[in-house]
C-alpha cells in the first residue's frame, strides 16, 4: 500500500512528488502517455520564477523529475484506467501495467490538445497536421505553414516556426488576438507572419498522396472562402482535461474539468486534483506547481487524520 499514488508527470504531477517524497510518504507516480506533460512539447518557458534566462521545457520536466526521485518518488510508465474507492477509504487504482492500491490519490493529468473536428482530421495527422510545433516544425522547412488559434499557444507556435517555414499563417476566428499583449505583439511583428483575420478552417485539402496540400478557410464576418496553400497545419485551439477516467469519484464542470471542492480537494475524501486537469483559468506551470504543492500538503494532512 503506496501512501500517495500521483496521477500525472506534469508541473502538478512532480511538485506534489517533491513534497510528499520529502516529507517521507511512499509515492508512486504513474506517468501517461506524454511523460513530463505539455512542457515536453513548448521550447523555452521565459517565466518560471528562478530562470531569469529562461529554461527549455524539456529540461525543466526533468529537472522536476529528478528533484522528486531524489526524495525517493518512483515513476512508473502506465496509463491509469480507473480508480476505485474501497469501504476502508483506500484506494485502488487499475493501470494498463497492473493494479496499485494507495491511502490517498492526487490527479494531476493535465489536458491534451483540443482539434477541430474536422471529418479528415484523424486520418491527416501525421500528414501535414499536428498540435506540436516544437515536435513537427522542423519537417516543413522553406514551405508555407499555417497556425490556428488566437491565444498564446498559437503565437508561440507562429513564432518557432519561422526558424523553419517560408512563411506562416496564423489564422484566427477574431480580429483580436487572445494572447497576452507581449506574445500578441511579438507574433504580429514578426515579418514571416501574417496574420489571417476573421477565418475559421471549413476543410483540410490533402493532395493525392494524403499529405496537406491547403486548406479552404470560411470568413466569420460574411466574407467570401479562401483557399491557403500551406504543407503544414498547426492546430492551437486550447485543450480538453484529461479526466474521463475518473468515473464518478468527481464532479466535473460542463468542459470535463473536476471540480475542486475546497483548495485541491474533490467530493471524495483522500483524492485531490491539482493543475490543468482542475484549471480552466490561469494554467500555468507556476499555477500547476502550487496546487501540486497544496495536494501533497492535503495528502498528508488526510493520512494524518485517518490514522
Ligand atoms: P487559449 O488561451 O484557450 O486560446 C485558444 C485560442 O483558440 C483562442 O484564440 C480561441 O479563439 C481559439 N479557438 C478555440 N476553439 C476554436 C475553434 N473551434 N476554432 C477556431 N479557433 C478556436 O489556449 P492556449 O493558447 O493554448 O493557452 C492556454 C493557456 O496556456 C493560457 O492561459 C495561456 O496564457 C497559457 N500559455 C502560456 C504561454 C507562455 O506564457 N509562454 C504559452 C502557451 C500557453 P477565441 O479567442 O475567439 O476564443
Amino acid at each position: 500500500m503506496e501512501d500517495v499514488i500521483i496521477i500525472g508527470t506534469g508541473c502538478a504531477g512532480y511538485t506534489s512528488a517533491i513534497y510528499t517524497g520529502r516529507a517521507n510518504l511512499s509515492t508512486l507516480i504513474l506517468s501517461g502517455t506524454q511523460p513530463g506533460g505539455q512542457l515536453t512539447t513548448t521550447t523555452e518557458v521565459e517565466n518560471f520564477p528562478g530562470w531569469p534566462e529562461g529554461i527549455m521545457g524539456p529540461d525543466l520536466m526533468m529537472n522536476m523529475q529528478k528533484q522528486a526521485e531524489k526524495f525517493g518518488a518512483r515513476t512508473e510508465y502506465a496509463t491509469v484506467e480507473s480508480i476505485e474507492k474501497k469501504e476502508d477509504g483506500t484506494f485502488i487504482v487499475n493501470t494498463t501495467g497492473g493494479t496499485h492500491e494507495s491511502k490517498t490519490v492526487i490527479i494531476a493529468t493535465g489536458a491534451a490538445a483540443r482539434w477541430l473536428g474536422l471529418p479528415n482530421e484523424k486520418e491527416l495527422v501525421g500528414h501535414g497536421l499536428t498540435s506540436c510545433a516544437t515536435c513537427d516544425g522542423a519537417f516543413y522547412r522553406d514551405v508555407p505553414v499555417a497556425v490556428i488559434g488566437g491565444g498564446d499557444s498559437a503565437c508561440e507556435e507562429a513564432g518557432f516556426l519561422t526558424r523553419f517555414a517560408s512563411k506562416v499563417y496564423l489564422v484566427h476566428r477574431r480580429d483580436e488576438l487572445r494572447a497576452s499583449k507581449i506574445m500578441a505583439d511579438r507574433a504580429l511583428a514578426n515579418d514571416k507572419i501574417e496574420p489571417v483575420w476573421n477565418a475559421s478552417v471549413k476543410s483540410y485539402n490533402p493532395d493525392a498522396s494524403g499529405e496537406m496540400e491547403s486548406i479552404t478557410l470560411e470568413s466569420t464576418n460574411g466574407g467570401e472562402d479562401r483557399q491557403l496553400d500551406v504543407k503544414c497545419v498547426f492546430v492551437a485551439i486550447g485543450h480538453v482535461p484529461n479526466s474521463s477516467f475518473v468515473g464518478d469519484l468527481v464532479d466535473l464542470d460542463e468542459n470535463g474539468y473536476i471540480l475542486q471542492t475546497d483548495g485541491t480537494k474533490t467530493k471524495t475524501p483522500g483524492l485531490f486534483a491539482a493543475g490543468d486537469v482542475a484549471d480552466h483559468v490561469y494554467r500555468q506551470a507556476i499555477t500547476a506547481a502550487g496546487q501540486g504543492c497544496a495536494a501533497a500538503l492535503e495528502a498528508e494532512r488526510h493520512i494524518a487524520d485517518s490514522e
